[in-house]
């Protein structure tokens, strides 16, 4: 039977001399973070909970929260990391959902319905007294790890269910592309509530054995500083355009960095350009969903290629529904979930006979392997019966003087069922000429793919994740042809 993902890093971890984990002032080696998730977890048996119980967790970033999540895996309790950013009425939602056992938050002050609410800061206390010993651990890979809510970016967000050996498939996997050892420092700069600061950064340096640095949260100058310190560094794509505003990003400021690992959301090419003529480096993308953790990457040695997120991962199967060349992406792999929790028929829905996971994402596949996501499903435009891809007018309207970043969306039209429209950050909005835009991809695109409205913005809306949220301007310009 394969082991569960605590297993395998309790072992490394009581071989770590050196820090593996810092906040602040505060470290911790191998042995020590061991023994404080042993507090921790004998705490949260004391709590009464215990194996498949879930653990609802909305706090801000501390080594406090690492423990904590540590502590559910080791006695075999459902972690479920939900978003900082989450309203009362969000949170009720999920709770609702998952019924949890216990809510953890910074303030406890709040009572919320239905569920037992702790401080964070309570149970640090209630863990640093003297708490019973934890059980011993007895969590099977088939156990459920966690319960991940999607980042709601198409619709209602579905909790995805992940085991506790697609926890651990996903971060051997990440530590062998990446080549993640024990001399490695992660400067952590990413929310602990998304699979990518908690599993793809977190995950697979306690398996490594290597350092991970936790700031808070992601501060261009703050990260600029610790890089000097660092050998990785991961991020969404807005972290490498924030840090490209920095005068002093350059070869020199970042010389200890082996990799800058990037995702989450489409990384343009013209960011990928730019990293690379200040630094030397050339980002390395990978791709990766809640359902399944990172699917595919592009590789830590051979070429990195712009606008492609590589090949799949060792164990990943990866093919373009119904054989064809440009269509939705269907994986089949050891880190993809269970299904989506109390959603049989979601669950249904995403999965085909042969047991391939419908990823929502429109990708190719060249003939060596490598994916390039093109958007998502729910985000293609049907204009006048002919699809229209979003990325490729994107890439085309990015590359124009005065762009910063574009969303290219399909808004209700009488006519065309949808008309394409393009949603443009300028770099001065005021001096923008929509009208130009057009007259210039006029020769370069047929017809049906020009914009037909142009609508000049100061920022796009993003998720904390960096993810466009295009929702949203359907929603802003729906009534624009109408
Ligand atoms: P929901 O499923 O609720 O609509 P979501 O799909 O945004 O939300 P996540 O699981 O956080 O929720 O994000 C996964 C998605 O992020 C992928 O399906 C893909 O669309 C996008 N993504 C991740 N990495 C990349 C990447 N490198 N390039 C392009 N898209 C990416
Ligand atoms: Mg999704």
């Amino acid at each position: 039977m394969t082991a569960s993902f605590w297993t395998r890093v309790s072992g490394r971890l009581s071989e770590a001399r050196s820090v593996v984990l810092s906040a602040g002032d505060r470290t911790l080696n191998g042995p020590e973070l061991l023994a404080e998730v042993e507090r921790w977890a004998g705490m949260l048996a004391g709590l009464g909970i215990g194996k498949g119980d879930r653990v609802a967790v909305q706090a801000g970033k501390s080594l406090d929260l690492v423990l904590l999540y540590l502590a559910a895996l080791r006695i075999g309790a459902i972690y479920l990391p939900l978003n900082t950013g989450y309203t009362d009425q969000e949170i009720t939602y999920f709770v609702g959902n998952a019924d949890p056992v216990l809510l953890v938050r910074d303030d406890a002050r709040e009572p919320l319905a239905g569920v037992q609410v702790r401080a964070i800061s309570d149970l640090a206390t209630f863990a640093a007294g003297t708490p019973p010993p934890a059980p011993a651990h007895d969590a099977t890979a088939d156990d459920l790890a966690a319960i991940v809510y999607t980042s709601g970016t198409t619709g209602v967000s579905k909790g995805a269910m992940i085991s506790h050996g697609n926890l651990l498939a996903n971060a051997e996997a990440l530590v062998a592309t990446w080549e993640l050892a024990p001399a490695d420092r992660l400067l952590h700069a990413l929310p602990l509530f998304h699979i990518h600061g908690l599993f793809v950064a977190l995950n697979t340096m306690l398996l490594a054995g290597g350092r991970t640095d936790l700031i808070p949260e992601f501060n261009p100058k703050a990260v600029l500083a610790g890089l000097s310190q660092a050998t990785l560094f991961m991020g969404v794509p807005t972290y490498y355009t924030r840090l490209l505003a920095e005068s002093g990003l350059d070869a020199e400021s970042v010389s200890g960095v082996r990799a800058f690992i990037c995702g989450s959301a489409p990384l343009t090419p013209q960011t990928f350009e730019a990293f690379e003529a200040r630094t030397g480096h050339r980002i390395l993308e990978r791709y990766g969903m809640s359902e399944c953790g990172i699917i595919a990457s592009n590789p830590l040695r051979g070429e990195r290629i712009a606008g492609s997120v590589g090949r799949p991962l060792p164990g990943f199967d990866a093919r373009i529904a119904n054989g064809e060349a440009i269509g939705v992406l269907e994986v089949r792999g050891p880190s993809v979930f269970g299904g989506y929790w109390r959603m049989p028929e979601k669950t249904r829905q995403e999965f085909r006979d042969d047991g391939y996971f419908v990823t929502g994402d429109v990708a190719t596949i060249d003939p060596h392997g490598v994916i390039r996501i093109v958007g998502r499903d729910k985000d293609m435009i049907i204009s006048g019966g002919l699809n229209v891809y979003p990325k490729e007018i994107e890439e085309r309207i990015n590359d124009l003087p005065g762009v910063v970043e574009s969303a290219v969306i399909g808004l209700p039209h009488a006519d065309f069922g949808e008309a394409v429209a393009a949603v443009v950050h300028a770099r001065s909005p005021e001096d923008f000429d929509g009208a130009a835009l057009i007259a210039t991809l006029r020769g370069e695109l047929a017809g049906f793919k020009l914009p037909k409205a142009v609508f000049v913005v100061p920022e796009l809306p993003r998720n904390t994740m960096g993810k466009v949220q295009k929702a949203a301007l359907r929603a802003r310009y729906s009534s624009h042809f109408s």
